[in-house]
Formats: C-alpha cells, structure tokens, sequence
C-alpha cells in the first residue's frame, strides 16, 4: 500500500488566496514539500505533527535537482503517508508539476492536483486591470524568458499581436532584451507595460511603463511579472488618481514610491 501526493498551489503568497481544499488538504498533511516561494505565513497553517521539507532554490543556489525532488515524493508516498507537494502559485503553472506527475504516474503512486491561483492572475487583479479585455484584448499569453547566450531573451514568434496582452513569468532583472524581443515581433514602443512584484504579499509594488522605457528602468525585487498590451491603459495618475501616491521630491533616477493604507506601495521610476 502507498500514500498519496496532493500537488497543491500555494496561490501568490496571501495566504486568503489559499482554496479551501488546499487549507484541508494541509490540515491533514503528513509530509509537506515546499518550494521556496511559499512563504512563512502558508507554512503556519500546518499543523506542528507535520514534516515540513524546503525542496527550493535560494538565492540561484538548488537545493535539491528536480530528480531529488521526484525521488522525496516517492520516498514518502512509499510509506503509505499523505505527501503535499506545495508549489507556488499554480503547481502546473511554470511549475515542473508534468515532471513530477510523470514519476509518480512511472511508479503507481496516486496524485491529485489542488489548483492555486496562478501569480499573472493576482498580479492583474492587483493593478486592477482585466488581461482579457473584450475592448482591447481577445488573447493572452503566459509565457517565460530563457537564457541562450548568457542573457535573458524572449522569442514570441508572431504571437505578440496588438490585441495579445503578454505576461512574462521570471523576468530576470534586465527588462531590456524582453522589450526588444517585444518590438522585434511588431509590438509599437509605446505598448504599455506594468511591473508586479510580490503580488498579494504586503510588500508588494507595481510600476507602470511603456515597452521603450522598459530597458532603462531597474528591476523590481523577485518575484516579480511582467506584464505588456494595452489593457495596461494608461498610467496610473489617470487610471486611478486615488491610488497615486508620490514623494514630495524627486530627483530624476530615484525611485517614487509611497505607501498607502493597505501596505501596497506603488512605484514610478521617472521617465
Ligand atoms: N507556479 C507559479 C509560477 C512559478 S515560476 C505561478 O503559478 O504563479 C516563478 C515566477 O512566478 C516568479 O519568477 C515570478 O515571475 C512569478 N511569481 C510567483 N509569485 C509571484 C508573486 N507573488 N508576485 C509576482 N510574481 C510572482
């Protein structure tokens, strides 16, 4: 007799984005293997009889290869326990889940899947923008930059159409090579874009630009999004004056940033 795996989506970080299956699975956890994008306030909701395992990258350093990962999982899962694997956002989403249901699938053991809300999803409804737009926008794209020569690079093919609104999980911290990889494939420069780091989490920041300006401005903290289209709309001092809030002086190169009420600070690098 096995154990089962439940592959659980943390969700962005607050933990009342958590689903209700995933508060009920973790309840009743033996074994948690977590990434390191699950944060300490998600972790307190295990109850202490609990192992608690980090399986996750740190500072670009891996802790354990993904064959580690899948060879943990099956390890509990042998010992007839309730194993969670918990994974950022949605566990499927940028996620090496295909990876892990594939070994579990290659040795019998039985797998559910708890979906999360995926980052691109909080990181939207934090800027208060809708990346399906019917105005604007008839496609969306969830995609990722890869390393080729050293740098980050974007390839969109001919996906990038002005009616496409793009989100870039792990940006890295150059933006330059994305928004030229953005004009490359026929998006004007003047495409807005919007930057999300930490969405949910009270640290979170957003920061609005347009594809040109992209390359100059510094990098939001990981982890962070980047989204590009039109539903973006305008900056932000139009969209939602309420929510701009800005330091008496500054000086050109800083940055502008200013807490509101609900610890969300919002960020505008001068242009
Ligand atoms: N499975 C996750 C994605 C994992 S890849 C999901 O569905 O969201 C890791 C990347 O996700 C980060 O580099 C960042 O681009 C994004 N990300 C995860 N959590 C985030 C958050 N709270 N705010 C902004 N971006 C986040």
């Amino acid at each position: 007799m096995t154990g089962k795996v439940y592959i659980v989506g943390a969700g962005p970080g607050d933990p009342e984005l958590l689903t209700v299956k995933a508060v009920r699975v973790l309840r009743t956890a033996d074994v948690v293997l977590h990434d390191s994008l699950v944060g300490a306030a998600i972790l307190e909701l295990i109850p202490p009889p609990a192992k608690v395992v980090s399986v996750g990258k740190r500072c670009g350093r891996k802790l354990l290869t993904q064959d580690d990962i899948n060879r943990l999982l099956i390890h509990h899962a042998s010992k007839a326990v309730t194993v969670v694997r918990l994974k950022g956002g949605d566990p499927l989403v940028f996620g090496r889940g295909g990876e892990e249901m594939d070994a579990l699938r290659a040795v019998g053991i039985h797998f559910e899947v708890v979906p999360g809300v995926t980052s691109a999803l909080a990181a939207a409804a934090s800027a208060g923008i809708s990346l399906t737009d019917r105005r604007i926008a008839s496609h969306v794209l969830f995609t990722t930059a890869h390393r080729r020569t050293g740098e980050l690079s974007l390839d969109l093919g001919g996906l990038a159409w002005p009616d496409t609104t793009i989100v870039v999980y792990m940006p890295g911290s150059d933006y330059g090579p994305i928004a030229d990889a953005a004009i490359v494939s026929g998006l004007s420069s003047n495409t807005p874009c919007i930057v999300v780091s930490s969405a949910s989490l009270p640290g979170q920041q957003i920061f609005r630009t347009t594809l040109r300006q992209l390359a100059t401005a510094g990098a939001l903290a990981a982890p962070a999004l980047l989204i590009i289209g039109n539903v973006v709309g305008a900056p932000v001092e139009e969209l939602v004056p309420q929510f701009w809030y800005q330091l008496a002086s500054t000086t050109a190169g800083e940055t502008s940033a200013n807490a509101e009420p609900n610890g969300i600070s919002i960020v505008r690098r001068p242009s």
